[in-house]
């Protein structure tokens, strides 16, 4: 049973099917090191080679998915699709899709472990939402996960509704409405950098599981940014520290602990630029590269999240070593596969022979049965939650834009944001059309339910409200004309107005903006609110994401449930905010 030549038993074998987009995926500089770790091992009879020190190498296959978003049912329209490059797109996702697919990994490997890199729970679909997402919680454990990283979504509902999501019970207000009692997950939820006003440690930082007689070290973390991107009540108490510092000092812990073998899961993660899901397609100055490059050695995968993106990366360490960097896009989408090759004598991983892959959770596959149980009951408990009446309508509130672009359903929305954001001291209200999903139509009787505010505003975006200046104010209205054949047009406030000129060129088109009636000054500043999304400078209007003094601010949803309570029979408002001249 001794292999005298480590490259070619155990872990390489039951993958020689995508041994070439591993290869492709770990660049041609890991390939050369495997030949001449090859080469190294004949000259020296197999006594030199390091996998070879104590008995057999240790394939340890490591699963992984990332912002999974509460997404039980397949996810629909683009997200419920994997772009495979040149394309072609696949439909893709689903619980109990995803649960054949990780029993069909591991059904591959001798060893492999389960994880998640966090935005398990939160911003997801009602089934879950309307059961605090614990049927999700429910289908992790049923899966087996091994142990989580928190996402800045577990945190949306407060630490004390996180700390309920690891050790279980009834929710304080709601009481248990899934089923009789909640457990809880069965797996550890991480946050090497999340402190207690004291500095002390609010949740684990890493596990160490024992997988094929070696120990796995996994070590958690999420976004330091995070409280941009969580609205503040939420996260009282709490501080995040710096991603790099709190991986490294639990790193520190586990290497002193005996384990060698080491992973991160890291809730940040880089911009996509296009490729498919096992290319290494990323926007430069990425900030889950610059965490994957600069952290411990000792770490010898990192899987990141939250930007939904889909890569297989290779970055160096700080010794000069290759890891793979990835993430498996969002909604169980993809599952992302990393094969490690533990030596039993170091315990360590051998870096050199790690391979590294997305696959799609296709749903040609037969669902699981166990997990399919549970969707089907969340299904069916939330009908009736999701036609609870939250408001009333006079008439029919649409998204698309009429003759200006302006919507009443976008107008409604705006103005709900606008409301939620008086206390951080907004002025105007600005929101994407693309966020606003669907119409509430009055049909049958007027009555908005909240199922149907739910569809509309189903992403859990974090309100902010930011300083602009009104030269930067008009600047992003001109963003409104890109190049693209139609502008985008943003849904704005009752409080703000402005002209736009048809026949006016791209960035001369905005004239008579006013805020509560009075001409905006180029110089003077203005708090304007409006989602993390925009706050970004997502779908490039860039100007957003100069703003300054940034405040969070409840979910949109919360703001438009909120501004349907207080206003019943809600009328669609005139659309007079937005005026165009030929
Ligand atoms: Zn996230």
């Amino acid at each position: 049973m001794e292999h005298r030549l480590p490259t070619r038993d155990t872990a390489a074998v039951p993958d020689a099917k995508i041994s070439r987009r591993a290869l492709l995926a770990i660049g041609v500089v890991a390939v050369v090191l495997v030949a001449a770790l090859v080469a190294i091992a004949v000259n020296q009879g197999g006594s030199g080679g390091r996998a070879a020190a104590g008995g057999a190498p240790v394939p340890v296959r490591v699963i992984a998915f990332n912002d999974l978003h509460g997404n039980l049912e397949p996810p629909t329209g683009s997200s419920g699709k994997v772009q495979q490059g040149g394309g072609v797109s696949v439909d893709a996702g689903g619980a109990a899709f995803l649960a054949t697919k990780v029993a069909q990994l591991r059904a591959q490997a001798t060893n492999s472990v389960l994880v998640s890199s966090g935005d398990n729970i939160g911003a997801s679909p009602v089934a879950s939402a309307l059961f605090h997402d614990e049927p999700t919680i429910d289908v992790m454990d049923e899966l087996g996960v091994a142990a989580s990283a928190a996402g800045n979504h577990e945190f949306d509902e407060g630490f004390a509704e996180l700390q309920r999501m690891q050790k279980g019970g009834c929710q304080p207000t709601d009481g248990c409405v899934f089923r009789p009692d909640f457990p809880g997950a069965k797996f550890p939820i991480l946050g090497a950098n999340v402190t207690d006003a004291n500095g002390a440690p609010a949740l684990p930082a890493s596990t160490v599981v024992e997988v094929g007689g070696v120990k796995l070290g996994i070590i958690g973390a999420t976004l330091r940014d995070l409280p941009s991107v969580v609205t503040p009540e939420a996260i009282k108490g709490l501080q995040f520290g710096d991603e790099v510092a709190a991986i490294d000092k639990a790193s520190a812990e586990l290497t002193k602990q005996g384990a060698k073998a080491q992973i991160v899961l890291v809730h940040q993660g880089d911009e996509g630029a296009g490729g498919g899901p096992s290319d290494c397609s990323v926007k430069p100055n990425g900030l889950a590269t610059a965490i994957a490059t600069k952290v411990s050695p000792d770490v010898d995968a990192v899987f990141s999240a939250h930007s939904h993106q889909q890569y297989v990366c290779t970055v160096t360490d700080p010794g000069g070593a290759k890891r793979p960097l990835v993430q498996g896009l969002s909604f169980g989408r993809l599952l992302s596969v990393v094969d490690l090759t533990v030596d039993p004598g170091t315990g360590d991983v051998v870096r050199d022979r790690t391979a590294a892959r997305n696959e799609v959770v296709g749903r040609d596959l037969t669902p699981d049965p166990a997990v399919q149980k549970i969707v089907d009951e969340a299904k069916e408990k939330a009908a009736p939650i999701a036609s609870r009446p939250v408001g009333t309508i006079t008439a029919d509130l649409v998204r698309a834009g009429g003759a200006t672009g302006e919507s009443s359903l976008g107008d409604v929305i705006a103005d709900a944001q606008l409301e939620a954001g008086r206390a951080t001291g907004a002025q105007i209200a600005i929101t994407n059309p693309g966020g606003i999903r669907a119409d509430i139509p009055f049909a049958p009787d007027g009555v908005v339910t909240y199922g149907e505010a739910f569809t509309v505003q189903p992403f859990a975006n974090i309100m902010q409200t930011i300083t602009l200046t009104g030269a930067q104010l008009k600047a992003v209205l001109e963003q409104q004309w890109q190049g693209q054949q139609s502008p985008r047009i943003l849904q704005i406030s009752s409080t703000l107005h402005y002209t736009y000129s048809q026949s006016a060129p791209p960035g001369n088109k905005i004239t008579a903006i006013t805020v509560n009636g009075t001409a905006v000054d180029p110089a003077a500043r203005y708090r304007v609110a409006v989602n993390n999304f925009l706050a970004a400078g997502g779908d490039n209007f860039t100007v957003f994401a100069q703003g300054t003094d940034l405040q969070g601010g409840p979910i949109d949803l919360d703001a438009l449930l909120d501004h349907l309570e207080a206003h019943p029979n809600l009328a669609p408002p005139p659309a007079d905010r937005i005026t165009a001249t030929p």
